[in-house]
C-alpha cells in the first residue's frame, strides 16, 4: 500500500495512465450510481471497465493509489480527499488554458476616474476588468478553464462575479475558499500601496490563507459590505450585494459614498460608512476587520430612528 508523505512521491504515483484511468472511472461510476447512493466500487468492477492487462497489474496499480488517492472498505473502492480533489481537477480538465474571451464591455465602476464602462479580458489566467477611459484596473480575479469553457461573454462576468461573492463570505468569517485552511486578516493603510495617490480608499484588508497562502486583498468599505447587516440594508435599498460584480462597487469609492477611517488607535478601531438614497449604514471594525458593532444613521449624521 503507498504510503507517502512528500509532495514529490505523491505525484509520482500519478504519472502512469492506468491509475489515472482508475481514478476517472471510479468518479464515473459514482456519478452512475447516484441513484443508489453507492460510493464505492469493488475490484471486479474497476476491472471490468478499466484498459488492463490481467488482475495482478490492476491489483498491484490499486495497491499504490490506495491511502494517497484512494480508501479501500470491505465493498470497494471509494476517494480520498486528494483523490476526490484531484480527478475533479481532471474531470474539469482545469489544466489546460482558457480560450481566449477578447474584450467584453459592461457596466462597472473606475474608482479612478468614476467612468462606468468597463472592459473585460482574460491575460496571464486572470479575469481583469480595466477602465475603458483612465484603462486602470478596476478588479482581477482568477479563472478556471471549466469556468471560461462552460460560458462567453456575460455569462462569463456574471460567474465570476458570484463566485467572487461566495469567496469573499468565506474570507470574511475565516475560511480559505481554496483549500478551507484558516484565513487570516488585517487592515493595512492604503497609503502604504503603491497607487496610494490615486485610489480613494484609506483603507485595505489584507487576508491570507495560513494553509496554502493564498491572498485576497479589497478596499475595507468593499469587505465590510459582506457583513449580514450590510447586505441586508442594500438589499432593503435596492442592491442584492450578493448579486453584483465588486466591480459594481467601485462608484461608490470614487463618489466618497463608502468611506472608511481610522477612529481609534488602542484598540485599533476602524469606521466604515456605507451610504445608500438617504441613510447610511455605519460600521466599526478591529484590527483583524471583524465587525464590532453596526448603527444606522441619517444623512446629517444623526443616529437614525
Ligand atoms: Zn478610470
Ligand atoms: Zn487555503
Amino acid at each position: 500500500m503507498g504510503d507517502p508523505t512528500g509532495a514529490d512521491e505523491v505525484f509520482q504515483l500519478l504519472s502512469d495512465a492506468t491509475r489515472l484511468d482508475v481514478l476517472r472511472t471510479v468518479a464515473v461510476a459514482q456519478h452512475e450510481n447516484k441513484r443508489t447512493g453507492v460510493a464505492q466500487l469493488s475490484f471486479s468492477e474497476i476491472y471490468d471497465r478499466v484498459d488492463v492487462d490481467d488482475t495482478s497489474k490492476l491489483s498491484y496499480h490499486l495497491g499504490e493509489l490506495t491511502g494517497t488517492f484512494l480508501r479501500k472498505h470491505e465493498q470497494g473502492y471509494a476517494f480520498t480527499h486528494a483523490g476526490e480533489q484531484l480527478v475533479r481537477f481532471i474531470l474539469a480538465e482545469n489544466f489546460r488554458q482558457p480560450d481566449d474571451i477578447g474584450h467584453v464591455e459592461t457596466e462597472g465602476g473606475c474608482q479612478f476616474c468614476g467612468e462606468t464602462t468597463l472592459r473585460a479580458v482574460l491575460e496571464d489566467q486572470y479575469f481583469l476588468m480595466y477602465c475603458t477611459n483612465c484603462e486602470r484596473g478596476a478588479n482581477a480575479y482568477r479563472v478556471r478553464p471549466a469556468q471560461v469553457r462552460a460560458r462567453s461573454g456575460k455569462e462569463l462576468i456574471e460567474s465570476v462575479a458570484r463566485e467572487q461573492a461566495g469567496d469573499l463570505l468565506k474570507t470574511r468569517r475565516g475560511v480559505c475558499p481554496e483549500c478551507a485552511g484558516r484565513i487570516e486578516t488585517d487592515v493595512l493603510a492604503a497609503a502604504d500601496l503603491p497607487f496610494a495617490d490615486e485610489t480613494p480608499v484609506s483603507y485595505v484588508t489584507a487576508s491570507e490563507c495560513q494553509a496554502c497562502l493564498r491572498f485576497l486583498s479589497l478596499p475595507l468599505p468593499i469587505a465590510a459590505a459582506y457583513h449580514p447587516e450590510a447586505v441586508s440594508f442594500h438589499w432593503e435599498h435596492g442592491l442584492d450585494i450578493l448579486d453584483s460584480g465588486v466591480w459594481e462597487f467601485n462608484q461608490y469609492l470614487y463618489d466618497d459614498r463608502w468611506t472608511s477611517e481610522q477612529v481609534e488607535a488602542d484598540p485599533e478601531t476602524y469606521r466604515v460608512d456605507l451610504e445608500r438614497e438617504s441613510s447610511t449604514l455605519r460600521l466599526f471594525l478591529d484590527a483583524d476587520a471583524t465587525v464590532t458593532h453596526t448603527e444606522r444613521v441619517s444623512r446629517r449624521g444623526g443616529r437614525d430612528v
